[in-house]
């Protein structure tokens, strides 16, 4: 992506071209088990960018080889959808997405407790329907749901956002074009309740002070998609008890 564009993203009220203030992350939208088939699974919105997550597991998944004899095997895999870019994406895998599958699944490992499910493979599959900025951050904040709807233990919730740097201001929850115009994008997920940041990415340059401020910024991003996250599976499992009654 280049950075560093002359366009403007920011007008002279202080609001980006989507209308958010700088510290605003746009709409999020959350449902929790969307799917029949799988064990667990989640669709998040946050703008326009729509993802959806599955997780099956923990499995026995018949390839003794990748089996390890003290805890669950994480597997991940990230996925575009050929409609999910203004430009048909090819349905093969690209190296973007091979890498991005490595670093959701390094976001959200921390978070499993794998150790309770030897020799089985827990697997997520995340498919971006819609893209406009921050698709891995929000398909950890998915991946994450799927799981606690699989009913996987885990230390916590999983949440990511991503910080950007526009017009030499940091951002909150960039989309596509503060991240394609704008001078650095950071994405970040996190644990909120542990304190502890599973994925830090740095595209751009910040400064010293910049970066401890884009790190505030994110941990409030990271704290309102938690909220979000934790009323969608409140509403699930009140969901579920009712069908229980019924
Ligand atoms: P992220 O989606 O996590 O921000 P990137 O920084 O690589 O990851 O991508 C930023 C945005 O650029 C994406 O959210 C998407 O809107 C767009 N984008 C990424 N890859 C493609 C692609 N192959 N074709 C079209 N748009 C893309």
């Amino acid at each position: 992506m280049s950075k560093g564009s002359d366009i403007k993203l920011i007008d002279e009220n202080g609001r980006r071209i989507d209308g958010r203030s700088v510290d605003e992350v746009r709409p999020i939208k959350i449902e929790v088990g969307v799917l029949k088939n799988a064990n667990g699974s989640a669709i998040v919105e946050i703008g326009k960018t729509k993802v959806l997550a599955a997780v099956y597991g923990p499995r026995d998944p018949g390839i003794r080889t990748i089996l390890l004899p003290n805890r669950a095997t994480i597997r991940c895999r990230y996925h575009m959808a050929p409609f999910s870019t203004h430009e048909r994406k090819s349905p093969a895998p690209s190296r973007r997405e091979i890498e991005l599958s490595k670093v959701i699944r390094e976001a959200i490992e921390p978070s499993v407790i794998a150790e309770a499910f030897p020799r089985t493979t827990i697997d997520i599959f995340i498919e971006i329907l819609n893209a406009d900025g921050g698709t891995r951050t929000a398909g950890v904040t998915a991946a994450s749901l799927a799981l606690a709807d699989a009913g996987i233990p885990l230390r916590d919730l999983v949440a990511g956002i991503a910080v950007g740097k526009v017009q030499d201001t940091l951002v909150l929850d960039i989309n596509e074009s503060e991240d394609m115009y704008g001078q650095a994008d950071m994405p970040m997920a996190a644990m909120p309740s542990i304190g502890a940041i599973t994925l830090l990415q740095l595209n751009g340059v910040l400064t010293e002070e910049e970066f401890m401020k884009a790190l505030d910024l994110g941990w409030k991003g990271v704290k309102t998609v938690y909220e979000a996250q934790k009323e969608a599976l409140r509403k699930r499992y009140v969901e579920l008890k009712n069908i229980e009654v019924i």
